[in-house]
């Protein structure tokens, strides 16, 4: 295949990954992002350590933050039961506003051409020219390859009638950095009525505390806050948690109509990468490991495709089956899990308490949702 560029839309993490090393690799990439960098984003900041290899190998691992290492997992249920295990794997902490940040510059560095604070609103196909145009309401761009990187919910989604648009999604994503004496090398899942909340360290001594709410909770009450001391404190950790911490933020970050339907790998010859491919329910702390997989999968198989002169159908057929074997199972099982946890009242108790009384059966889900180092 003979191309001469590549738009990725999206510089979350799949984006920034996929278009460093299409740079580096001597492919002209653009990337462009409606925001601008740094900014926070609603994620737990807890990243598994299957990634450890490839971003220590590529010099993307942020070891001038010092992150936490993190090895232990606690989960409680609603009424404050609660278990810890080991991690096998386990993973480390760091805010998005720091990473994202951090490969921005490296981005910059390695000469991926950055569109700011630009929404792309159209990506069409035009067959006969085998190429793409891309449009923000400011631009026109023309080019070979398309990374769709734009996330779990975009713009982009309804302007190409993607199936899982057409269906409300009932979850709620909040967010909020804290100063609290949370032990550096736990991550901790507490539980609550309509939702879960995560809780682990991030760099400079910060901690992250996160959590998923069925937006049936939210509605009940007038303000966030209400909700937090009628819903989440019925856990006394949280209740705990809350109560003696110093929040860092003057409101929390939040994020609604949250999907974990499944998506399509490649739509309309665009290569879909991290949460645009498929989202992994958050309790499972690997979404941003995937999005790395994806941005790395996604931009070997690109260069791959160059450096052999393969065809477009050739490029689309490999990602769509690698995407497929290396993420499909974890993605139906994530569903699963959170399928429980929200199916009613009644599933997630006996969930979370069978989960919390047997370590194996904590252990082998930990084991299901999670890939292998890359
Ligand atoms: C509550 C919650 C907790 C989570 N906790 C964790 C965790 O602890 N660990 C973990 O590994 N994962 C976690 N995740 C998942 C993780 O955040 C995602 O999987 C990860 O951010 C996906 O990265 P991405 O690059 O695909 O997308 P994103 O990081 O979302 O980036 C997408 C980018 O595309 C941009 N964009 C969108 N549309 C357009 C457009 N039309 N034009 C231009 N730009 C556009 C957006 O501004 C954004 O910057 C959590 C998710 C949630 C909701």
């Amino acid at each position: 295949m003979s191309f001469k560029s590549v738009i990725v839309v999206g510089g979350g993490l799949a984006g920034l990954i996929a278009s460093i090393r299409l740079t580096r690799a001597g492919i002209a990439c653009t990337l462009i992002e409606k925001k601008n960098y740094p900014f926070h984003r609603v994620c737990g900041e807890y990243i598994s350590n299957e990634t450890m290899p490839f971003l220590k190998r590529e010099g993307f691992f942020p070891d001038v933050f010092s992150p936490p290492v993190i090895n232990q997992f606690q989960l409680s249920s609603v009424s404050g039961k609660s278990t810890k295990l080991s991690l096998d794997l386990g993973g480390f902490g760091i805010s998005r506003f720091t990473l994202d940040n951090l490969l921005y510059q490296q981005a910059l560095q390695a000469g991926v051409n950055f569109v700011l604070e630009q929404e792309v609103d159209s990506i069409s196909f035009l067959d006969r020219e085998d190429c793409f145009t891309v449009r923000t309401s400011l631009q026109e761009f023309s080019t070979s390859l398309v990374i769709g990187a734009f996330g779990k919910r975009s713009r982009m989604d309804s302007a190409l009638k993607r199936g899982f648009i057409q269906k409300r999604s009932p979850y709620v994503g909040v967010k909020y950095h804290i100063r609290t004496n949370h032990p550096a090398n736990l991550i901790a899942l507490h539980n609550f009525n309509g939702g879960y909340c995560g809780v682990s360290n991030i760099e400079d001594g910060k901690t992250n505390l996160c959590y998923l709410v069925h937006r049936n909770q939210v509605k009940r009450f007038k303000a966030i806050r209400e909700m937090e001391e009628t819903v989440l404190f019925q856990n006394p950790f949280l209740k705990s948690i809350f109560q003696s911490s110093e929040f860092l933020f003057d409101k929390p970050e939040t994020i609604n109509e949250i999907s974990f339907e499944t998506k399509e790998p490649v739509l309309n010859h665009i290569l879909m990468a991290g949460d645009a491919a498929g989202m992994i329910a958050p309790l499972c702390g690997n979404g941003m490991a995937m999005a790395i997989h994806t941005g790395k999968i996604a931009s070997d198989l690109i260069i791959q495709a160059k450096t052999e002169n393969r065809s477009r159908a050739w490029l689309e057929a490999a990602y769509a089956d690698c995407w497929t074997s290396t993420f499909a199972a974890r993605l139906r099982t994530g569903r699963l899990i959170q399928n429980y946890l929200f199916g009613s009242a009644w599933s997630s108790r006996v969930a979370v308490n069978l989960a919390v009384h047997s370590t194996w059966l904590a252990n082998q889900i930990i084991k299901k949702t999670h890939g292998v180092t890359f």
